[in-house]
């Protein structure tokens, strides 16, 4: 069986370097915002072109942070409407729901599985005050549209970064073009930790300082709580994991591209779509898409291929957020119909690639 994806082997290159990290550590005995922690944020903050990078708790955390901070500086009000794409992963929403803020559900494109921006406009009121590209699959969102849509109706851009670190449009890194950007370095993220982990990046001062007391009880000094926080920090053992692991994130995500090149190259099936290339993608998934999806990915797995689809259900079809159910989302229920994300990763093999391309052309 090809897996979809192998954590076991993608991690083994840096099992030496990862306990070298932990003895020391552990020699320290410092496990909490220590300085490997300290050593991640800026590591980090260069890599994005960003003055800043707060280490979190996880990604959703990360997200919710950036909007009680931006509450918490008067930017945003409960209640505020918030634009996110109707196709992202529930933590995007979730994160809004949280922090008292309205998501309005935007249709996709079904070419880029990202904000449409001919269509955006339609959603805007005079309570739109921010809008959440959600760099999906690894493609970032079209930058330059991006920013000049924002900068017409005064939106803050809130980046969700989770699947796309280090994609560029070749001057501008996701985590950089927008207000503030959330990541995840959930083990299976492009950079992945050995646990959960997240970070906020953003070149705004004050929001910086903010979210790093939130993150730590509401406490900018120790034992002093200004504002009511929580506990979400980056753990000094990952830090350490991600520090080792981020010095080769580059390499990985041009190894993640030239896979995807060879899908394209290699797969040709009349009823399987396969998506764009641009430019800067990272490939977090390789997210193709067929009208009879269940039976090609049933066919797959009886070809030894493991597949998964992201995402199954919609947000707004799902029980935690009945409240959205009513609404019409034809595009990303039909996206959620269709997408099958095939095996990638910056170690999948030619053998394996060959494998998987063989088995969908015999669909
Ligand atoms: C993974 C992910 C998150 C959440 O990150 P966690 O670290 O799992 O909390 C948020 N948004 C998107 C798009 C993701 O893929």
């Amino acid at each position: 069986m090809i897996k979809f994806l192998d954590l076991q082997q993608l991690n083994a290159p840096y099992r030496d370097a990862f306990q070298e990290k932990s003895a020391a550590i552990l020699n320290r005995g410092s496990f909490i915002l220590g300085e490997e922690v300290q050593k991640f944020e800026l590591n980090f903050a260069s890599y994005c072109g960003t003055k800043h990078c707060i280490g979190t708790g996880n990604g959703l955390d990360a997200l919710t942070l950036i909007f009680r901070g931006y509450i918490h500086l008067g930017q945003l009000q409960p209640g505020d409407e918030i634009l996110v794409p109707s196709n992202t992963f529930i933590a995007t929403i979730l994160a809004v729901l949280e922090a008292g803020l309205q998501p309005i559900f935007c249709e996709p494109s079904m070419d880029s599985f990202l904000l449409d921006f001919s269509n955006l406009e339609g959603y805007i009121t005079p309570k739109t005050k921010a809008i959440v590209p959600v760099h999906l699959y690894g493609r970032l969102c079209q930058s330059d549209e991006l920013t000049a849509f924002a900068k017409k109706h005064q939106l803050l851009i809130i980046e969700d970064a989770a699947q796309a670190h280090g994609a560029s449009d070749g001057y501008r890194k996701a985590g950089s073009i927008g207000d503030a950007a959330a990541f995840s370095f959930y083990p299976a993220k492009n950079l992945g930790a050995l646990g959960d982990g997240g970070a906020v990046t953003t070149n705004n001062d004050e929001l910086a300082a903010v979210i790093r007391a939130l993150g730590n009880y509401g406490s900018a000094k120790k034992y002093q709580h200004d504002i009511r926080g929580v506990n979400s920090r980056l753990d000094e053992l990952q830090a350490a994991f991600l520090n080792i692991k981020l010095s080769h994130l580059d390499t990985q995500n041009q190894q993640r591209r030239a896979a995807a090149a060879s899908y394209r190259a290699l797969i040709n099936h009349p009823d399987v779509m396969l998506p764009d290339d641009t430019f800067g993608h990272v490939y977090h998934l390789f997210v193709v898409r067929s009208a009879r999806r269940d039976a090609l990915q049933a066919h797959l797995f009886t070809n030894n291929v493991e597949t998964l689809i992201h995402y199954p259900i919609p947000p707004h079809r799902q029980g935690a957020l009945a409240e959205f159910r009513e609404l019409s989302l034809p595009i990303a229920e039909q996206i959620h119909r269709e997408v099958l994300s095939l095996p990638i990763s910056p170690i999948i093999s030619n053998a394996d690639l060959e494998k998987v391309a063989k088995a969908i052309n015999s669909f």
